[in-house]
């Protein structure tokens, strides 16, 4: 009642995500299932984790799932188990987190920078092809916001070129194009349960899905430094393991994640309906044949610091993904990029801005959001 009338007085705080609101709809189970894992004092590698590799994989329409220890790791684990390193290239796009760039020069491969779609913020299958050379090994599409990257004509490029593709799905799980869930569809799939992800948890997590059983093992092998059996080390590996208690989190979530993604994607439609006529902003677009899953609704707009600081004065959460493009980092300066090599990837970063999203969003909220929005 105290948090229905102060929505209506016209400054509550309406923040970017709200994570209290949705533990306070599964705060007993979740406890319960907190409990299981204290009472057992299991705590790596038990059933909970072997449970949740199945059916996030299953969710997923992979035969397999690896728990590891954050979708950065899942990166790095699926890349040391291509034998990416040193010579390589690996092309990917220059608008997004900074996962897949870091993790592919971490391991002394080049990442090299495509540029993305304007329209979906994906990385342009059109401007891939110029970029393969006799070095490239891989392809990373990063399903971003949620929708995923358009996959044909990725996979056709890396067939012709015998590249493997992994999917960055951090942002995109359960997000579908023509009915092929995201992970599904390249070589191996990277999600991420970092807590703001669609599917979170109380902590770091990820998984490494697909359908290529050698990938698998060589996951599987490699989260646990290379152990085949205890102390005989098969595979230079490291510690990229998932942990009991996030695990049991993540179980009790899953089962919520497609009422989740249905109200974020209801709220998207109520954004599009109360937005339609704001001539000077641009909403998403999705692809025919997608189900965007909406892990952020990002509108475009020349006036973004208006609009930021009006927002602001009115205490609505937004946020800039991403200020500054890949190819313009500072520890990529080696690479050589400029300032105009990318010119979609850095228009992105000058006119992009998440709105909140959260599915525990009011329509009463929404409204106040777009009225904002609509008198700035
Ligand atoms: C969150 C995210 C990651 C990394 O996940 P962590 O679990 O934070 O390591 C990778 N790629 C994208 C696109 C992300 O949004």
């Amino acid at each position: 009642m105290l948090d229905y009338r102060s929505a209506m007085s016209g400054k509550m705080p309406i923040p970017l995500l709200d994570l209290r609101a949705q533990y306070a709809t599964i705060r007993d189970e979740i406890r319960f299932a907190l409990d299981r894992v204290l009472e057992s004092q299991r705590f790596i590698l038990g059933p909970e984790v072997e449970f949740l590799e199945s059916e996030v994989a299953a969710y997923c329409g992979c035969a397999y799932g690896i728990g590891v220890s954050s979708g950065t790791d899942a990166l790095l684990a699926t890349l040391m188990a291509l034998d990416i390193g040193p010579g390589d290239e690996v092309i990917t796009p220059a608008y997004n987190f900074f996962a897949a760039a870091g993790t592919i020069a971490r391991l002394g491969a080049k990442p090299v920078f495509a540029d993305i779609d304007r329209n979906t913020y994906n990385i342009d299958p059109a401007g891939i092809e110029a970029r393969v050379s006799n070095r490239t090994r891989a392809i990373i599409p990063v399903h971003l916001f949620g929708q995923m990257s358009e996959m044909n004509p990725i996979l056709d490029i890396a067939h012709r070129h015998n590249l493997v593709v992994l999917e960055d799905a951090a942002q995109a799980i359960g997000a579908e194009l023509e009915g092929q869930r995201a992970g599904s569809v390249g070589h191996a799939g990277c999600l991420s349960f970092f807590p703001s992800k669609n599917l979170g948890g109380f902590g770091d997590g990820g998984m490494v899905v697909t359908n290529n059983v050698d990938i698998a093992e060589r996951v599987r092998l490699l989260r646990s430094h290379g152990f085949r059996n205890k102390y005989e080390n098969e595979l230079l590996g490291g510690n990229f393991r998932l942990d009991e208690i996030q695990a049991s989190v993540l179980r009790v979530k899953l089962k919520y994640l497609d009422a989740w993604t249905e109200g974020r994607r209801r709220n998207a439609s109520l954004y599009r309906e109360a937005l339609r006529k704001c001539a000077w902003i641009e909403l998403p677009h999705e692809l025919p044949n997608s189900r965007h899953i909406y892990n952020q609704f990002i509108i475009r707009t020349g006036r973004r610091d208006d609009l930021i600081s009006h927002l602001r004065e009115e205490r609505i959460g937004c946020e800039i993904y991403y200020p500054v493009p890949l190819h313009r980092q500072a520890c990529f300066k080696d690479l050589g990029y400029k300032t105009g090599d990318l010119p979609s990837s850095e228009s992105a970063c000058s006119e992009s801005l998440a709105l909140p999203i959260y599915p525990e969003l009011t329509p009463d909220m929404l409204r106040r959001v777009s009225s904002v929005i609509l008198a700035a």
